[in-house]
């Protein structure tokens, strides 16, 4: 049996994030994946500011060599798309430059950024990384985490256990006892294609938001090589209303929508669909117990608007490494003690959260969504705000006041 003082469970965005932090303050940890490097997980593969901006903050020259990773397409904007159809192309910053200006947002294959973050950990000393190795048992005893592989072959104890081990952790419904909301959670399909035509020369990422699939959307996101991660999120109560089959909505939009089936008429799927989960954070709740700390996707922190997670793992899985770090130092590892990472998670992405959360309810209204396209193909400063939308917080709070359009109605 392996001791530590922490076991990160999951060596996804979020706990390799813990993982990092806790190695750049010298103390040591054991990582548990279930999977075997390199390794996929069904998701867009669009990295966003946050992604930069969290690694930056573990290690400045983490941030730098993503920078210079190749498996990587930089993208410098979104294509919206309203109901109505209309287009409008938002650059993330207003007179890009695309050889002077930083990259803002990337798009890269889960299978490629996952594995850098990998080989980011197998570089620290201080982090023993095991792989091909599933954590299914968790028993709470007076002195720690018993953590064992189903049939008990392997075994951890922990003084704490940071919990990064994704949507369908069976921790954060066995043991916080959260159960998935269809009204907060999201379910999404994706498939790789080679050769759809008309992708932006800047890699804008396209969102479609499209009639049926409200308040989700299809999204096409340009990747190297020529091939596109192209897929549909939507919200799951809805999927159980209509009882919808979201892949066969998808190859059905992609052979039948007048504008897109023309872009895929020559295109070619190279991978199955596959689905996967998405928690969203539409709702508050607790994500500290005793001698845990739940992260990422565990902690169901989609971004309920964008259904953007990796930037959020990132983010949580740093703070849980500093909560885990004074948890180490005071020998206090209960639910009390714990229980100000909760806070210190909603501190950082709570206002972030609950704006996405109204957006999200708004744009079920497709007259709201197809007025702002209207007007935005139309007018330059709506066009700069909407662009900043997914970045920053400040421009979300404006987009989900209902003065914002009302002022714009009569502004027209
Ligand atoms: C269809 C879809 C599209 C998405 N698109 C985007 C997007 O474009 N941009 C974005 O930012 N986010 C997107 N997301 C969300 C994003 O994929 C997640 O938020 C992100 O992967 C969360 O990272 P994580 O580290 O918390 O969990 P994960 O990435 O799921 O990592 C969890 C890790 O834990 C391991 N694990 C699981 N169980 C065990 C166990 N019992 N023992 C040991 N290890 C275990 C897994 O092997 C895995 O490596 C999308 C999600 C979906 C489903």
């Amino acid at each position: 049996m392996k001791q530590t003082a922490v076991c990160i469970i999951g060596a996804g965005p979020s706990g390799a994030a813990a993982a990092l932090q806790l190695a750049q303050w010298g103390i040591r940890c054991i990582v548990v994946d279930k999977a075997t490097f390199p390794r996929d997980k069904v998701c867009g593969d669009g990295l966003s500011g946050k992604v930069i901006t969290a690694l930056t903050r573990i290690d400045p020259a983490i941030a730098e060599r993503l920078q210079q990773y190749l498996h990587k397409v930089n993208s410098w904007g979104v294509t919206f798309v309203s109901p109505g159809r209309l287009s409008m192309d938002v650059p993330y910053k207003p007179n890009y430059n695309t050889t002077d200006d930083p990259p803002i947002g990337f798009v890269c294959k889960r299978i490629h950024f996952d594995q850098f973050l990998v080989d980011e950990i197998k570089r620290r000393p201080e982090i023993e990384f095991i792989e091909g190795v599933s954590l299914d048992q968790y028993q709470l005893q007076p002195d720690g985490y018993l953590l064992s592989e189903a049939g008990g072959s392997f075994q951890v104890k922990a003084d704490m256990v940071i919990v990064a081990n994704g949507a369908h952790s069976s921790f954060t419904r066995h043991v916080a006892g959260f159960t998935v909301e269809p009204a907060h959670h999201m379910a999404g399909v994706r498939a790789y294609y080679q050769g759809v035509t008309d992708l932006h020369k800047d890699n804008f990422i396209e969102l479609h938001f499209l009639k049926s699939f409200l308040p989700g959307y299809l999204w096409v996101f340009p990747l190297p090589n020529g091939e596109a991660n192209v897929g549909i999120g939507m919200l799951s109560s809805a999927v159980r209303k209509d009882k919808v089959n979201l892949k066969q909505l998808l190859t059905a939009t992609l052979e039948q929508d007048p504008i897109l089936k023309a872009r895929f008429s020559n295109a070619k799927a190279i991978t199955p669909i596959e689905g996967y989960g998405l928690p969203l954070g539409s709702k508050r709740r607790q994500l500290a117990g005793d001698r845990y700390l739940l992260t990422g996707d565990a902690a169901y922190l989609i971004d309920p608007f964008t259904g953007e997670g990796i930037g959020n793992g990132l983010y949580t899985g740093r703070i849980a490494a500093e909560h885990a770090a004074a948890a180490l130092k005071a020998g206090k590892f209960g639910a009390a003690e714990l229980a100000p990472y909760t806070e210190h998670v909603y501190k950082v992405l709570g206002a972030e959260l609950s704006l996405s959360t109204k957006l999200q309810r708004m744009v079920r209204y497709k007259w709201l969504f197809n007025m702002l396209m209207k007007m935005g193909t139309r007018n330059k400063q709506l066009r700069e705000l909407i662009s900043c939308m997914f970045y920053e917080v400040d421009v979300r709070k404006k987009l989900a006041s209902p003065m914002f359009y009302l002022k714009l109605l009569f502004n027209r």
